[in-house]
């Protein structure tokens, strides 16, 4: 099996934002973007549905506080509109990727936005192009958007229906067309997608920590194989596809979600504490403090000091102002950016037993580096505890980690994982945890256990 083959493409590990009927809907917009800023730094965009029925776009590179200043807002006056933030992967970048697109077809104008990877995207582009279609762009949004326009006749909802009902993967995508706000979901429902009203209007957000942000109260989920339509008779439901089974990106859970967000009516904090004291219940080791790599495990490591009665404490701290590390191209810019992140706290950490919870290893860059200056620091061990199973196959539904080869745990176990790190020891939670954490069924489990949810379509 060609595990490599999706990674020639583009992965975009997005936010999306809906909103209908409210006000002034850009400037809530630009607060509802930003709360979904995690979910994206390299670009982002508005498009707006005006009152003399233009689509209005502004967007581009960039975090959203810079990309929308005032004048930027004033131009995109309306009462609908959709909105995006996008992940920088190191593969594709460019305007022509950045999201929301507008395209026409026999129908009328539209705009579409994204989150997650379509797995046959390529068959489809294949047989689109032969009919003589022309992309502009490698974004999977394109291909949704011919497949809207190719249908003959139909209204919105039919297109739309008949479009994603060919496309096999993850999305969550929103659409505005001719004053109607559209969302949907994957059969599966791989990545996250709430609803919200809004005074008399609504919202569709990638993250319930959104709707908080404009103080829209939380409606439901968008179901996966849902279509929702919001228009001026309010919000209808169809379904475009049966839904096999879900399969929540459990990626979602462990590191890309808002730790304040809840995702199909699991908190994502409480789900990480929970995490931690299950890490602690199947690997205590012998510590004297606690420390979580900060940001994203800051949660798990609350759990596990909780569950060990261990104090956590401060021992890295993270520089706010250094992009994020894990997308650096080259391997010495990585080890470089760790270090240029991360500080240890020597007061705290020297001559200390040390428990360092991480959400996971995914090349093993950034534990490798913690290892060495928690004992160029002065403790005496360093144990490295992975809030989540050993991340060995790669993501095909929007979560760019790298190709098989570049994730230490496919091909390693992990005692050769511990010794390359340079930990006294290594300890990863089990599968079976991860659903206790979640208290529930129907996760994507695959970059752990190689059990694809969907066909991949690389000749596999
Ligand atoms: P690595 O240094 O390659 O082992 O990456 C592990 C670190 O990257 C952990 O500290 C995680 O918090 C973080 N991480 C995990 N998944 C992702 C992702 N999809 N994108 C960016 N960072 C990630
Ligand atoms: Fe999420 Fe992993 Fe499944 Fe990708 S393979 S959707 S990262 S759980």
């Amino acid at each position: 099996m060609n595990y490599n083959h999706c990674f020639d493409e583009l992965h975009e590990e997005c936010g999306v934002l809906g909103i209908y009927g409210v006000r002034d809907a850009s400037r809530q917009a630009f607060l509802a973007l930003q709360a979904l800023q995690h979910r994206g730094q390299q670009a982002c965009g508005i498009a707006v549905y005006g009152h003399d029925g233009a689509i209005r776009i502004h967007k581009g590179e960039g975090l959203v506080k810079d990309v929308f200043s005032e004048t930027a807002l004033v131009g995109l006056p309306g009462d609908i509109l959709i909105g995006h933030v996008r992940y920088p992967t190191t593969e594709v970048g460019g305007m022509e990727n950045i999201q929301p697109f507008r395209m026409s077809c026999r129908a009328g104008c539209f705009a579409l936005a994204h989150n997650g990877n379509i797995v046959n995207a390529d068959s489809i582009k294949g047989r689109l192009e032969t009919l003589g279609h022309l992309f502009h762009s490698t974004s999977d949004s394109e291909l949704f958007a011919h497949l809207i326009g190719e249908q003959k006749t139909g209204d919105w909802i039919t297109r739309i229906m008949a479009a994603a009902n060919q496309l096999d993967g993850a999305f969550s995508t929103v659409l505005l067309a001719d004053g109607v706000l559209y969302a949907c979901r994957d059969k599966y429902g791989f990545r996250p997608l709430s609803i919200g009203r809004l005074g008399s209007g609504y919202v569709v957000a990638s993250e319930t920590c959104a709707l908080d942000a404009l103080k829209a109260e939380f409606l439901r989920d968008v179901e996966p194989g849902e279509l929702i339509c919001i228009g001026p008779d309010g919000l209808k439901s169809f379904c475009h596809s049966q839904c096999p089974g879900r399969r929540m990106c459990s990626m979602e859970y462990i590191y890309f979600a808002r730790p304040d967000s809840i995702i199909e009516g699991c908190g994502v904090h409480i789900f990480r504490k929970r995490t931690g004291k299950l890490l602690y219940e199947e690997h205590p080791v012998p510590a004297d403090i606690v420390i979580s790599v900060p940001e994203s495990s800051m949660s798990a490591a609350i759990g596990y000091a909780e569950a060990a009665r261990l104090p956590l404490e401060m021992g890295l701290l993270k520089n706010m102002y250094v992009a994020r590390t894990f997308i650096q191209p080259a391997q010495s810019m990585r080890d470089i950016g760790v270090k240029m992140k991360l500080s240890p706290v020597r007061s705290i950490v020297k001559g200390k037993r040390i428990a360092v919870i991480d959400d996971s290893i995914v090349r093993g860059t950034t534990s490798r580096q913690i290892v060495k200056m928690l004992r160029d620091a002065g403790a005496t061990e360093v144990h490295m505890l992975i809030a989540s199973p050993k991340y060995a196959w790669p993501c095909f539904y929007g979560i760019d980690t790298g190709t098989k080869e570049q994730l230490i745990g496919s091909d390693h176990s992990e005692e050769e994982i511990c010794r390359y790190i340079g930990a006294d020891s290594l300890h990863y939670l089990s599968e079976q945890a991860l659903f206790k954490a979640s208290g529930r069924s129907g996760l994507c489990t695959a970059c752990f256990s190689g059990n694809y949810p969907t066909d991949l379509y690389n000749g596999a």
